[in-house]
């Protein structure tokens, strides 16, 4: 169970998969990342291990954004379909989610009366959906994203992106979740050791944080999206 997330210049997978693999000591089953270019989003997920993930990936993804994930099931078997990150049908919004969201049933029924179809059987495919719903609706992608977060109940770090747009949006609650910042690049983690190799200055978020990074830096709201001041620290760290 873990988090990685990262925007900058260049490409991103490779921190991602580096990422993933300095995450490893907490335990998981199944492994994927998503990766944007100009043309979408592109996700590679399956059960197993991060080196299997790597090998599996053949080609580079292209990408300066994105998000990666090691998965402890908690809802739902380690299938590949069960791995993150999930997306809407059309692969707009793509999550990456460590925790329950208890109120995830509820959730399932209400946007499948609407129309959205699932494909796996965890609690986070959820998360995608809602804020796809938000968007259809016509809200702009931080709005819904935080329209989606606003109803969820249960213990979460989220990590999400919108295709099209060099921002990840993320936001915690009873999960821990960091932020990484080094100039012009910034990272989502849900433990430092995930991205010590790029930056040791580090922001460790609070119960109802939610967080907007771009490669000009880190927007620190509450829920509303009013600001909030949170402090970096340099983690002291020998390699
Ligand atoms: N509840 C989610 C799942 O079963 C996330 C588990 C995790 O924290 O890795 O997919």
């Amino acid at each position: 169970c873990g988090i990685i997330g990262r925007v900058g210049d260049g490409s991103a997978l490779e921190s991602l998969l580096t990422g993933l693999e300095n995450l490893e000591y907490r335990g998981y089953d199944s492994a994927g990342v998503a990766v944007q270019n100009g043309s979408g989003i592109n996700v590679r997920k399956r059960s197993g291990k991060v080196e299997e993930l790597k090998e599996s990936i053949g080609q580079p993804l292209k990408g300066e954004v994105g998000i990666g994930h090691t998965r402890w099931s908690t809802h739902g078997p380690p299938t590949d379909a069960n791995a993150h990150p999930h997306t809407d049908e059309s692969e707009d919004v793509a999550v990456v989610h460590n925790g329950i969201i208890e109120n995830y049933a509820a959730l399932r029924e209400r946007l499948g009366a609407n129309g959205y179809e699932f494909t796996s059987d965890t609690d986070t495919e959820v998360i995608p959906h809602l804020v796809q719903y938000y968007l259809d609706a016509g809200f702009d992608s931080e709005t819904a994203f935080r329209q989606a977060i606003d109803e969820l109940e249960g213990s979460y770090a989220v990590t999400a992106m919108v295709s099209g747009e060099h921002v990840l949006y993320a936001a915690r609650q009873g999960s821990p979740l960091v932020v990484g910042m080094e100039d012009g690049e910034y990272f989502l983690a849900s433990d430092v050791p995930a991205f010590l190799e790029y930056t040791d200055s580090v922001v460790y978020l609070e119960d109802g944080d939610v967080v907007v990074v771009d490669e000009n830096g880190v927007e620190f709201t509450d829920l509303e999206g009013n600001p909030i001041t949170r402090q970096p620290e340099t983690v002291e760290w020998d390699p």
